[in-house]
């Protein structure tokens, strides 16, 4: 039955699968022609068709199609940054061709995109889940895996930090992010036994060993205090708690690889080495009004503003002063085209980049520093406080402008000439 039934119909369905054939055929030498001009969306209508025309044996198609796909969804994301559709494209390439290490760093990269913006709507677990499919897609990939643990890390969910680092570590055991990661992780674990004490607006956070020895009330009472002189210096109060970690002294600095002149750390926490017996108040005063800024900062601003404002109002804050010796070296390496325009200076800041540069370091923060203060001349601390407040995610300069009518070129070249006047009266 089923012979006759074969040899029966064989006569003119081989005719017809000869002719779809050939049009399969052309429609794929007619794809690759559109692919070649850039032209995809034609290209994989073509495909599609060749596909259905071909019946059975479809397997150079489908592969041509996957290149369709991965291109398509490579151009929503480089020129729409239209992250879901390119993940949905190049979720298809992989389908077809599952792997191509291509097609899954690309569509990786799409899930690391889409989980910055999940975490930066506060869709944490969302934002964890999209990391975790990222970095199987892409698991020789060092630099996300360290991004994933930072980030898991951000939000306290250390097992998940621990998980991500311990991936990283097998990459790169000893590369730089991934220890400073390890002893945050350890040291946000041993802050979960910490003993936390709370006042109207902080949390203060030590082993109880600590917090008995200090005396948790007097330590609040003066942070009260520095929140009321930072308020009232910034015309800004912010309601919600700030945590404020303390630390023995001498760990301080191991725990967080940080040179020996930075004396506090901010990172959503204030992370202080507070003791009454290790340092003496007229030196704890100004870190903590320091540090307390940068979490001022961070409550009025609607998104990060350029790290040299950061620094310049919180050394403004901590009452910092340059001496004329100071401002001499400042004005030489100025002139000199030895220190970073305004553009560039967050780069000479960050302290992660480059650690133990310290005349660089030293004098990208008196830039800063008197960056704030010419513009404090300017339109008084207020003035200055609206551009933090005004702050716009990417392009500071555009705020700058709209509220000082300078772009950086200008700023830098007015400044400039405001502080070779200065530096003689200080
Ligand atoms: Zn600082």
């Amino acid at each position: 039955m089923l012979t006759a039934l074969l040899s029966a119909g064989a006569g003119p369905a081989w005719a017809a699968d000869r002719e779809y054939l050939e049009k399969a055929s052309a429609l794929n030498d007619s794809a690759v022609a559109k692919m070649r001009q850039g032209n995809f969306d034609g290209a994989e209508y073509d495909l599609l068709q060749a596909i259905e025309y071909a019946g059975g044996d479809v397997q150079k198609l489908r592969k041509n199609l996957g290149v369709v796909y991965y291109e398509k969804g490579v151009r929503a994301l480089q020129q729409r940054k239209d992250f879901f559709e390119a993940s949905r494209y190049l979720k298809q390439a992989l389908d077809i061709d599952p792997q191509n290490t291509r097609y899954a760093k690309a569509y990786a990269s799409t899930l690391f995109l889409e989980a910055k913006a999940r975490a930066a709507q506060g869709l944490h677990d969302r934002a964890l889940e999209l990391y975790e499919a990222g970095t199987a897609r892409d698991p020789s990939n060092l630099h996300v895996w360290v991004q994933a643990a930072d980030y898991a890390w951000s939000i306290q969910r250390l097992d998940k930090a621990a998980a991500f680092l311990e991936r990283a570590r097998k990459i790169a055991p000893d590369d730089r992010n991934v220890k400073v990661l390890e002893e945050r992780v350890r040291s946000a674990r041993r802050e979960e036994s910490h003993s936390t004490e709370t006042s109207e607006h902080f949390i203060l956070s030590a082993d109880a060993a600590q917090i008995a020895r200090e005396g948790a009330h007097r330590v609040l009472y003066e942070l009260e205090q520095t929140y009321a002189e930072v308020g009232y210096k910034l015309s800004v109060y912010p309601k919600r708690k700030i945590t404020v970690v303390f630390y023995p002294l001498k760990d301080f600095h191991d725990h967080w690889r940080l040179p020996n002149r930075i004396d506090g750390y901010y990172d959503g926490k204030l992370r202080i080495p507070y003791s009454s017996k290790g340092l003496p108040e007229a030196v704890m005063k100004p870190i903590v009004r320091h540090e307390l800024t940068h979490a001022f900062i961070a409550a009025a601003s609607p998104h990060p503003v350029p790290r040299w404002l950061n620094e310049g109002i919180a050394q403004w804050v901590e009452g910092r002063q340059l001496d004329m010796k100071a401002k001499d070296a400042l004005v030489i390496h100025q002139i000199t085209r030895r220190l970073a325009p305004v553009a560039h200076l967050d780069k000479a800041l960050g302290h992660q980049n480059n650690p133990f540069n310290n005349t660089e370091m030293t004098l990208a923060y008196m830039k800063a520093l008197t960056l704030v203060e010419y513009l404090i001349e300017q339109g008084g601390i207020w003035k200055v406080m609206q551009l933090v407040q005004g702050s716009e995610p990417g392009d500071f300069e555009k705020v700058l402008k709209k509220n000082y009518g300078l772009d950086y070129n200008r700023l830098e070249a007015d400044w400039q000439v405001w502080i070779e006047r200065k530096r003689y009266n200080s």
